[in-house]
């Protein structure tokens, strides 16, 4: 295997406390040094000009395998994560069949071995086919590769099923991911409940929907011990919860969504279906919110939720269409506009949050620049100004709410287990070192 020598970039490795320009050295699919790089190598990228960073981690895609290839397969979805700067993805288990046994988990991992592009860990099922009822096998899922349990698109909506989930994954040492919703207040919900949903004629889903499970599993961390992992938090009240609950020193961590701290559901006035999600675009406060939150620390990492889906089921009417949009390649650009532009985060905190923190909620040996590390790389390009374009996305699907959005950030170059996957193109370099 060859090496590879990155020449010049600003190194942003948070797992080291690492900021300053430098040379990464990769050898044999192993980091070999951030410093001073050798004469030659391999491979020489030019990243002068650019950030050099740990790979990023995604902990919440659906890639819709097995069941839904209309909309993606393991093979796109890992491209796609490629092409937004993301050199490993977990992936939901609310596919069909339900990722909810060892072999099904050995099949995505499988899958991702054969497409050769980003890394991809499965998350199992909480419970037996995301019913909600029996609790999945997860000691055979552990063993299978998964890195965690969820029941996302649902949230278990069981108290009890909830408390033997949190300590059951205990024992592995695995969190429950929960999609924190109770369904009871969400029935015929399209969008937020408020204002909008009135003038709007829509049926709303109330934040109070997401409070109130956050608050109950919390409580249902604090009494197990186990670890509790909230998605794509979304409200005001969500994340001040979560805040009480690391002061009061329970394990929970959170995630939040680049479409939850960029749009709100005034959105919907145009009823187009690029704006349903689940939890739905909230109001001005609740992204406020969000953002107070990734500032402060609450919510320790950021992930997509790309959730694609087939054009025509996103044509249909408003109250018809799936819930979801993809987010994988708009990551880098939203991200950079919506938080580093305007200065809530520096680049090094936002990188923390996609690099250190989702490694260590799916301990996971990746995220880090460390000598003998993976030698898995992101190179984003923090300084040329595009326009999203959805007809040039490598997923399977365009369901994206920033069509034609004008950002200036992007992923570049991204190198997994020392092969250069994606680039851009104009940087990298074979060296011309005679034979
Ligand atoms: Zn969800």
């Amino acid at each position: 295997m060859q090496t590879i020598l990155i020449k010049g970039g600003r190194v942003i490795d948070p797992s080291q406390g690492i900021d300053r320009v430098a040379d990464v050295t990769l050898d044999r699919g192993r980091v070999l040094a951030v410093g001073e790089g050798p004469e030659s190598a391999d491979v020489v990228i030019d990243a002068r000009g650019m950030i050099v960073c740990p790979g990023l981690i995604d902990a919440h895609v659906h890639l819709r395998e097995p069941g839904n290839e209309e909309d993606e397969t393991i093979a796109t979805g890992a491209r796609a994560a490629l092409a937004g700067g993301c050199t490993s993805v977990a992936c939901m288990p609310n596919t069909r069949p339900a990722i909810d046994s060892q072999g099904a988990a050995e099949f995505v991992v499988l899958q991702a071995r054969r497409a050769r592009q980003a890394n991809v860990y499965p998350v199992g099922a909480v419970s037996k086919g995301r019913e909600g009822v029996e609790l999945a096998e997860l000691g055979q899922l552990v063993a299978g590769g998964a890195v965690a349990f969820t029941d996302d698109g649902a949230p278990v909506a069981s108290a009890s099923l909830m408390r033997r989930a949190l300590q059951y994954a205990k024992m592995f040492d695995r969190c429950i991911m929960q999609h924190c919703q109770v369904l009871e207040l969400t029935v015929g919900g399209v969008m937020n409940e408020g204002f909008e949903s009135m003038k709007l004629g829509l049926g709303g889903m109330p934040a109070a929907a997401e409070d109130i499970m956050v608050a109950r599993d919390i409580r249902l961390a604090e009494i197990t011990g186990g670890r509790l992992h909230i998605q794509h938090i979304s409200t005001e009240r969500a994340v001040e919860l979560v805040r009480e609950g690391k002061r009061r020193g329970i394990d929970v961590t959170a995630e939040a969504c680049p479409h939850h701290f960029t749009l709100t559901d005034d959105r919907l006035r145009t009823f187009d279906s690029n704006y349903k999600m689940n939890p739905p675009l909230r109001t001005g406060p609740d992204v406020e919110a969000v953002i107070e939150g990734l500032k402060d620390g609450t919510i320790d990492l950021l992930a997509t939720d790309h959730a694609p889906h087939a054009a025509e089921k996103k044509l249909r009417e408003l109250d018809q269409a799936p819930f979801g949009i993809v987010g994988l390649e708009t990551l880098i650009p939203i991200t950079a506009l919506a938080l580093i532009e305007p200065g809530h985060l520096t680049w090094a905190d936002a990188i923390r949050k996609l690099t250190v923190e989702p490694a260590r909620l799916l301990g996971i040996d990746k995220g880090t620049l460390r000598p003998g590390a993976d030698a898995d790389v992101t190179i984003i390009d923090p300084n040329t100004t595009w326009t999203i374009d959805p007809s040039a996305f490598y997923s399977k699907s365009r369901n994206t709410p920033y069509a034609g959005w004008e950002v200036h950030a992007r992923a570049h170059t991204v190198i997994v287990s020392g092969e250069v996957r994606y680039t851009l193109g104009g940087i990298v370099r074979e060296s011309a070192v005679p034979a």
